[in-house]
């Protein structure tokens, strides 16, 4: 499995060095599509075929309608968009106001589907709004993508005994539960003995969470691939 970190910033991240929340999977599958990880993608001149939203904050998916205009204006077909209750309201409001966009559009409180090799089904995240985290599976490989959740989080930490990789949030250094996230500190005790990548990081503290991390995780970039 080919996975490719378009963007790895938090919603604090600030600038173009960290965009916004994006990982492309065997360059097929988005996940996510923050700010700024729609000129990631549109720079690989890939042409995924599906997008799967992990929750409505803007850092996690106002790039695809910027990303929908190129799509259209180059005829490439529809995108298939996966996600929890609430996306096509924000879709409608951009075509209502005169924009040309569209989309496939499967909502879902637990989104699921299969495009191409990939299986895909959502588990519940514990964030400050409603959100999921996603299961990825080719069949050999098992990943999860957690999108934004405090730890600990009983549906996450009950399914990561089964997969190979974690792609984790870690948004502070201690201490972010109250807004929905977990601290690198949570990460290096919870998942001890997992393999995990951590992501969504603001650009201001990425310095200490890397001294923090100590070579023990790896922690992702914009424009990180890897293959697992
Ligand atoms: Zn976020
Ligand atoms: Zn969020």
């Amino acid at each position: 499995m080919k996975i490719t970190f378009l963007g790895t910033g938090a919603g604090a991240s600030i600038g173009t060095k960290r965009v916004k929340s994006g990982i492309l999977i065997n360059d097929s599958v988005l996940f996510d599509l923050g700010p700024g990880a729609d000129l990631r993608i549109e720079d690989l001149r890939i042409h995924p075929n599906a997008l799967f939203i992990t929750h409505l904050h803007i850092d996690h998916f106002s790039g695809v309608f910027e990303y929908l205009v190129q799509r259209k204006i180059r005829q490439i077909p529809e995108l298939e968009i996966y996600s929890p209750n609430g996306f096509s309201n924000v879709l409608n409001a951009y075509v209502n106001a005169g924009n040309n966009i569209s989309a496939k559009v499967y909502e879902k409180e637990l989104p699921e589907g299969k495009i191409n090799e990939l299986e895909i089904h959502a588990v519940r995240a514990c964030h400050s709004i409603y959100a999921v985290s996603y299961i990825i599976s080719d069949g050999n490989t098992r990943v999860l993508y957690t999108g934004d959740t405090k730890e600990p989080c009983d549906t996450i930490l009950d399914n990561v005994k089964d997969v190979d990789l974690i792609i984790h949030e870690s948004t502070c250094i201690d201490n972010c539960g109250n807004w929905g996230h977990t601290s690198i500190k949570q990460i290096l005790n919870i998942f001890k003995d997992k393999k995990v990548v951590v992501t969504h990081i603001p650009v201001d503290i990425e310095e200490k969470i890397i001294s923090l991390v100590n070579n023990k995780i790896l922690v992702a970039f914009d424009g990180l691939t890897l293959n697992v």
